[in-house]
């Protein structure tokens, strides 16, 4: 790296006494560059083994990479943990302006260990940081009132990011995000959580560094290559008019879009919630991470009368792509349009990650209808497809609990099946909820190996989509090939990029930028680094506890048809068995 790139700094924040301190890495940027690859070995160094996730102990990292700021959809910043969902590694990735303004503040990653005694924000400018009193925002109810408020007092307008948590962050609910601009999130696995436990409401960050590149003609050359793939891509083009949610009609089409908890593969509603009719009928406006050309952020504007009072009218904005209309739409029978807009609404008000608190709420759906659970369990409702209205209130009650139901509820369908019955419909893997494909065994595959257990680790969709749907290839061939995919993605999530524009920032791509940044890295160093990032989460998973378990995915995947015709036990287990003798240390 560069010797006077502020990207080796890392921040060092210490909640108990309120304290900081800056200390130089060049030594870890070096090894791993940045993002994922950082923030994994901090975690396997300074994550003392077997802690609770909620105790102070637990840090919260997060990291940005040497290109951040200085190339097209280098927008993303990694936040690690231990996971409160499932135990062991915890890692979320999210955009809005979170990682320029990390950049922009002077720092390469920040690492935050304790507890505040009261709760606190972090409003970090000037390289200090300064600790607020929150009490007054503990508590509101809505997420945005908690933004609007922190932007009306703190510096940095227009460049800043404030990242904050909702009521379910506070409560401690296992699967609280952090919410970044409004729009963009640290979805998934807790990190929210870990924030609620530490007393921390938020942190506003912003700055006006500058930092290096060692050639300046080279690297207007190779940003200009890089902005032009970008807009000119089909791909980059998809993604800005209708967003993923373009998947909606095609997964839909070929029996792909989990329904109902994963009943089916077909959803007689999904034209109402697809891509195409929201964006005919809601899309208000689209947005775009900071540095990024492509815009793919899509925001429905739902207008509703007040009551008593014709013609007045609020409108409300809600974000929306494939995966919340699969969370808070198809896998809970929804396909009235308002009625997704509506819950999707209220999970973002509370801070829950929409894709679990949707798969939680499907297994409870299908638990109360087998009998397994009772208006005893949910607190009077009855919980059906399609009722936006029960389901709002089931949101509502997670993040508050009446009961101890409900209190299992926030543990998540893993652990809250363990209790009540129905872990062969609790739709999760390696104890985190599916995201929203049921392509076929490689799909499955990819979410019980992936370190994150995300379809975002290596899409194994894709390969039942490009590959299994054409014709039939051996389990440990498809495992191989999607090690060798997450193995990559640890390079992209380094350096780190949008995994959107993949396809642009090939190995060649990333040798030449990160050349400009002071590597020298040839391709060949780039697979080592990505094999042994993806190793060392390995390393902390198992460390913690992590099992390659077979008997413990869903045996509901067996039993709805996918489109691609051999989704058995047998060859998933197969592909496990030769996972494990790759992975195991
Ligand atoms: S493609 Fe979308 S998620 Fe990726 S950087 Fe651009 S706006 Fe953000």
């Amino acid at each position: 790296m560069l010797k006077n790139d502020p990207i080796a700094n890392i921040l060092r924040v210490d909640l108990e006494h309120k304290s900081y301190a800056v200390e130089r890495r060049e030594d870890l940027f070096d090894q791993y560059i940045g993002g994922t690859g950082v923030a994994s070995k901090l975690l396997l160094d300074e994550c003392p083994e077997g802690c609770d996730p909620l105790e102070p102990e637990n840090p919260i990292i997060l990291a940005i990479g040497p290109m951040t700021g200085a190339y097209p959809l280098a927008s993303k910043t990694i936040a690690m943990f231990k996971s409160p969902l499932t135990g062991d590694l915890g890692e979320s990735h999210c955009g809005g302006r979170s990682a320029l303004a990390i950049r922009n503040a002077g720092f390469g990653a920040i690492v935050i260990k304790g507890k505040a005694d009261i709760p606190v924000y972090l409003s970090i400018y000037d390289h200090a940081v300064h600790f607020r009193n929150a009490t007054t925002l503990w508590g509101m109810s809505s997420n945005t009132t908690v933004g609007k408020i922190i932007r009306a007092n703190e510096a940095g307008a227009g460049t800043r990011s404030i990242m904050r948590i909702g009521r379910a962050g506070e409560n401690l609910v296992r699967y609280a995000c952090v919410t970044a601009e409004t729009y963009r999130h640290f979805g998934r696995m807790g990190l929210g959580a870990v924030f609620g436990s530490k007393n921390l409401k938020a942190i506003s960050i912003s700055g006006k560094d500058k930092y290096p590149v060692s050639d300046i003609k080279e690297y207007r050359k190779l940003y200009d290559e890089i902005y032009q793939a970008s807009v000119k891509s089909a791909l980059m083009k998809k993604y800005h008019d209708l967003g993923t949610s373009v998947n909606v009609n095609v997964l839909n089409g070929i029996g792909a879009l989990p329904t109902r908890n994963v009943e089916s593969g077909k959803f007689d509603q999904a034209n109402t919630i697809s891509g195409e009719y929201l964006a005919e009928h809601y899309l208000g406006r689209r947005l775009a991470c900071t540095g990024c050309p492509v815009a793919c952020i899509h925001i429905a504007n739902l207008r509703e009368p007040y009551e008593d009072e014709p013609y007045f009218y609020k409108t409300t904005s809600i974000s929306y792509d494939h995966e919340l209309i699969y969370a808070a739409g198809s896998m809970l029978g929804i396909g009235d349009p308002e009625k997704f807009l509506k819950l999707m609404d209220q999970i973002e008000k509370v801070g829950l990650d929409a894709i679990t608190a949707g798969a939680t709420m499907a297994w409870a759906t299908e638990a109360f209808k087998k009998g397994v659970i009772t208006e005893t369990e949910t607190n009077g409702i009855k919980p059906d497809w399609g009722d936006h209205l029960g389901y709002i209130k089931m949101a509502r009650f997670i993040v508050d609990p009446p009961n101890q139901f409900y209190k299992d509820m926030a543990l998540g369908s893993f652990q809250a099946s363990r209790i009540y019955g129905g872990q062969e419909y609790a739709m999760a893997f390696g104890k985190n909820e599916m995201a929203g494909y049921h392509t076929g065994p490689a799909g499955y595959i990819g979410f019980a190996i992936g370190a994150r257990h995300s379809h975002l680790d290596n899409a194994g969709y894709s390969v039942d989509q490009k590959k299994l749907m054409e014709k039939e290839i051996e389990p440990e061939t498809v495992v191989d090939e999607l090690v060798k995919e997450e193995e990559w993605r640890q390079i992209i999530s380094s350096i780190i990029i949008c995994f959107f524009a993949r396809a642009i920032y090939t190995p060649d791509i990333v040798v030449r930028a990160l050349k400009l940044a002071g590597f020298d890295i040839t391709t060949k160093d780039l697979e080592k680094i990505g094999k042994e990032i993806y190793r060392n989460k390995y390393a902390f998973k198992f460390r913690e506890g992590f099992k390659i378990d077979a008997s413990q995915i869903p045996k509901r995947i067996y039993e709805t048809k996918s489109p691609v015709a051999y989704l058995t036990e047998d060859y998933v287990n197969r592909a496990l068995k030769h996972f494990e003798k790759l992975i195991q240390p």
